[in-house]
């Protein structure tokens, strides 16, 4: 992946470039930033501008077999560490993310390395509650792997895909390796949440912040697709929050299937939050815990933004809110109900049940609790 095949983050990416050419390669970087900044393929197109023999005007060439080798995942010198784990586990199998090396590489050729975490533990068929690790067996693989000689690059490279699902054992065997910096041995860790890792893991490596997707650039996104109009390629660039995840989920429209399943979701619980009906509460809990992970995700992102929108139309915002079809229908009735009392709570609360979700959360249970909490809300008018 080339630096230019990265959306967005002009000026950082030439200022990694630079740091290269400078010859100034930090041996451990910690790249921090949402999944849908694109922080993981930005730490791709970094080792491939590092690793490439032939670069010019700020990239990588693309073609020459560094490059091609990086683009399909399958550098020599390139190791890949991400949170994995196994359903009936065989005991005495041993399970590091070589195991999912396929795996790892389907789902990147299919979201160019735009995808949630929540995306990948579905793939990995991980049910509802399972946990994925970086195990301590997985850090003795790292040093195996970097005592060997490099192929063919100059510098080996390991990037580690979420550093904050490190066991305790794990991140103390990874700790000792960036102590000892080994030579011409780069470490990138790419986190969403570094305030997850053991302090004397950030403080022994270089921050490189990855922020939001400006507006303009994500308007472009959508323009270069062609099916959307001036006003809803700036609308959706503006609702997408920096995120390419949210903005490919605000494109794929109300016309597609999951979208309405999760509008229907959200119109259920809102209706029977105001008719305090808790026993049809508890079954819409037991419909969510019943989704996938990245389903449960997406149902919270919409309900963010169909609450946030319900805002603003009771606000007299509406010229700006960015509904259609039956969205707009129901959240125009809705408004009235959203207001300064409750929208900041409501939200928080959103934001609580999908963290709970992400630290594996029993779904039942988080979605129960979540239910009542906004029946509260709602009732209160
Ligand atoms: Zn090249």
């Amino acid at each position: 992946m080339k630096f230019c095949d990265v959306i967005g983050h002009d000026d950082l990416k030439r200022r990694l470039a630079a740091q290269i050419d400078a010859g100034r390669v930090s041996h451990a970087q910690l790249f921090t930033g949402a999944a849908g900044y694109g922080t993981l393929p930005l730490a791709l197109a970094y080792v491939q501008y590092l690793f490439c023999p032939n670069r010019h005007d700020g990239d990588s060439c693309g073609e020459c077999p560094s490059c091609r080798q990086i683009a399909e995942l399958a550098h020599p010198d390139l190791h890949f560490v991400f949170p994995v784990n196994k359903r009936e586990k065989r005991s005495g199998e041993v399970i590091t993310s070589d195991t999912f090396i396929e795996e790892w590489r389907a789902i990147w050729h299919d979201t160019r390395g735009v995808f949630s975490t929540e995306e990948w533990y579905d793939r990995l068929d991980l049910g509802k509650t399972m946990k994925g690790l970086i195990t301590a067996k997985e850090s003795e693989e790292i040093i195996r792997k970097l005592s060997f000689k490099s192929y063919s690059a100059e510098y080996k490279a390991m990037i580690i895909w979420l550093p904050e699902a490190m066991n305790q054992e794990a991140a103390n065997k990874i700790l000792k390796i960036l102590e000892e910096p080994w030579e011409k041995t780069l470490f990138i860790l790419v986190s969403e949440h570094p305030e997850l890792l053991l302090q004397t893991i950030t403080s022994r490596t270089q921050e490189v912040a990855v922020g939001r997707i400006d507006v303009e650039t994500l308007e472009q996104v959508v323009r270069s697709r062609g099916e959307h109009s001036e006003v809803e390629a700036r609308n959706m660039a503006r609702l997408a929050g920096g995120s390419l995840l949210e903005l490919h989920e605000l494109m794929r429209g109300e016309s597609d299937e999951a979208r309405h399943q999760y509008f229907e979701l959200f119109c259920r619980l809102m209706r029977l939050s105001y008719t305090d009906n808790h026993l049809e509460l508890f079954d819409w809990a037991d419909d969510m815990a019943a989704l996938t992970r990245e389903g449960q995700r997406q149902f919270f992102l919409h309900a963010v933004r169909l609450l946030r929108e319900s805002y603003m139309l009771h606000a007299g915002l509406g010229s700006i809110s960015y509904l259609w079809g039956e969205e707009a229908a129901f959240c125009s009735k809705f408004a009235p109900y959203i207001g300064n009392q409750n929208i900041e709570i409501l939200v928080d609360d959103i934001e609580r049940a999908m963290a709970q979700i992400a630290q594996n959360g029993s779904p039942r249970i988080v979605f129960t609790h979540f239910a009542l909490a906004v029946s509260k809300q709602i009732n209160r008018l």
